[in-house]
C-alpha cells in the first residue's frame, strides 16, 4: 500500500520530509499540502510534488479523503490542533516536535488518543534513531546500570531573537526525550547553575547554562548547553555505569595530518548532524502509518518531554534550586513506549 500523506507546514524540515518521502523513502507519496504562506506550499508542489492538491486550511487537508496520514510541521504553537484534529478523523499523524507547547496541550493529546484505543501519533524525535544513540543504548547492557550522564549541546551560533527558555524548549528537549529512552528512566527533578555568560551571547540570552536532571532510578544527568560556542555543532554523551563507560560517537570526518597538526573536521550545522536519522523516523512511520498506527516516539513521551521543559525553564527562574518533576501514570496504551 501506498499511503497517501498531507503535509501541513511547508517551511525549512516540512519540505525537507515532504523530499524524503517522494523521492528517497518507499511506501509514501505527497498528495496533499498546506501553509498559511500559500506561496510556500505551491512552491514545494512545483519542486517535488506535482501531484498534491494545495488545501487552504490544515483542517480541510487532514478531511480530505485522499489523504490517509498526516505530517504536521508547522510552528510548534499550532501543533496541538493539527494532531488532536488527526486523531478525531482516525488518522496516523506524524508531529515534528513540540507536540505542544505546553504539558497540558500535550496531556489533551495523549487523552485524545487514549479515548481513539489504539496509536495514532509519532512525535518527530529523531535521535532515537540515530545509529550513534543505538549503538550506545545497546553498549549499556556492557557498561552496567548506569549512575551519570556527562552531556553537552554545543551551537556555533545562534540569531538575536533566541532567548534564555528557547535553550529548553529548542534545544535541550532532544536531550530531555533521548535521555529518557537512553535510561528507560523518568525525571524527577532539575536544576540550573549559570557559569558566567559567555561573551558573544546578548542581554536576553543566559549563554552558557547547565542543566542537572535526576531521574527516578537516581542517575544523575549534567548537560552542558553552549549556543554560542563558535567553533561547531558539537553533541556530546558519555555515560558511566557500574562496570564502564560508553560515548556516543563522533559522526564520521576524515582525519587528516596536515601542516604538522592532526586535524578532524568537526560539523558546524546541526542539519547535517542527525540528517540520516529523519529518514529513519520517517520510514518507520510510513511503515506503521500503512497499518493504520503509528509507533516511535509515543504522545506520551511528548507529553514528559513537556513536563520536564516546563520544570527545566522554571529551574532557570529559580536559579540552583532544584525543581520536582511529577511523572504520573502511564496509560496502558503506551506501556512499550
Ligand atoms: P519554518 O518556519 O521554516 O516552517 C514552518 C512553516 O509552517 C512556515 O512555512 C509557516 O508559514 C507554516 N505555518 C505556520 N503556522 C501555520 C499554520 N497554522 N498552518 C499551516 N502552516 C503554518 O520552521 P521549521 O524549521 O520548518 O520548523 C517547523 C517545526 O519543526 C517546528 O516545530 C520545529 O521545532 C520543528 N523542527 C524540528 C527539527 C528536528 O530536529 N526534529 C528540526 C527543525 C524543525
Amino acid at each position: 500500500m501506498t499511503v497517501r500523506i498531507g503535509v501541513i507546514g511547508t517551511g525549512a524540515i516540512g519540505r525537507d520530509h515532504a523530499r524524503r518521502i517522494n523521492q528517497v523513502l518507499s511506501g509514501g507519496t505527497i498528495t496533499a499540502l498546506s501553509d498559511v504562506n500559500r506561496a510556500s506550499a505551491e512552491a514545494v508542489r512545483a519542486d517535488i510534488a506535482p501531484d498534491a492538491t494545495v488545501f487552504d486550511t490544515g483542517e480541510n487537508l487532514i478531511a480530505s479523503p485522499d489523504v490517509d496520514a498526516v505530517l504536521v510541521t508547522s510552528w510548534g504553537a499550532t501543533h496541538q490542533q493539527y494532531v488532536l484534529a488527526a486523531i478525531a478523523a482516525g488518522k496516523p499523524c506524524f508531529c515534528e516536535k513540540p507536540l505542544a507547547t505546553t504539558a497540558e496541550g500535550a496531556k489533551r493529546i495523549v487523552d485524545a488518543e487514549v479515548a481513539h484505543g489504539t496509536r495514532l501519533v509519532q512525535v518527530g524525535f529523531m535521535r532515537r534513531y540515530d545509529e550513534g544513540y543505538v549503538a550506545l543504548k545497546a553498549a549499556l547492557a556492557q557498561t552496567g546500570a548506569p549512575i551519570m550522564v556527562h552531556a553537552a549541546h554545543r551551537n556555533p551560533s545562534v540569531p538575536e531573537a533566541y532567548t534564555t527558555p528557547m535553550a529548553i524548549h529548542d534545544t535541550l528537549i532532544h536531550e530531555i526525550d533521548v535521555f529518557r529512552w537512553l535510561l528507560d528512566d523518568d525525571y524527577v527533578s532539575a536544576r540550573v547553575t549559570f557559569p558566567r555568560s559567555c561573551a558573544r551571547t546578548h542581554a536576553k540570552l543566559r549563554d552558557p547554562q547547565i542543566v542537572t536532571l535526576v531521574t527516578a532510578k537516581g542517575v544523575v544527568i549534567n548537560t552542558e548547553i553552549f549556543v554560542n560556542c563558535h567553533y561547531g555543532y558539537d553533541i556530546q554523551c558519555e555515560v558511566v555505569g557500574e562496570d564502564g563507560v560508553a560515548s556516543l560517537p563522533e559522526p564520521m570526518a576524515i582525519k587528516m595530518r596536515l601542516n604538522a597538526s592532526l586535524q578532524n573536521p568537526i560539523l558546524t550545522d546541526w542539519k547535517d548532524r542527525f540528517v540520516a536519522s529523519y529518514d529513519v523516523e520517517l520510514q518507520d512511520f510510513l511503515k506503521a502509518a500503512a497499518q493504520g498506527t503509528a509507533s516511535g516516539p509515543t504522545s506520551w513521551d511528548g507529553y514528559m518531554a513537556a513536563v520536564a521543559s516546563d520544570a527545566c525553564v522554571q529551574a532557570q527562574e529559580s536559579e540552583g534550586q532544584a525543581i520536582a518533576i511529577a511523572h504520573p501514570d502511564r496509560p496502558a496504551l503506551y506501556a512499550q513506549g
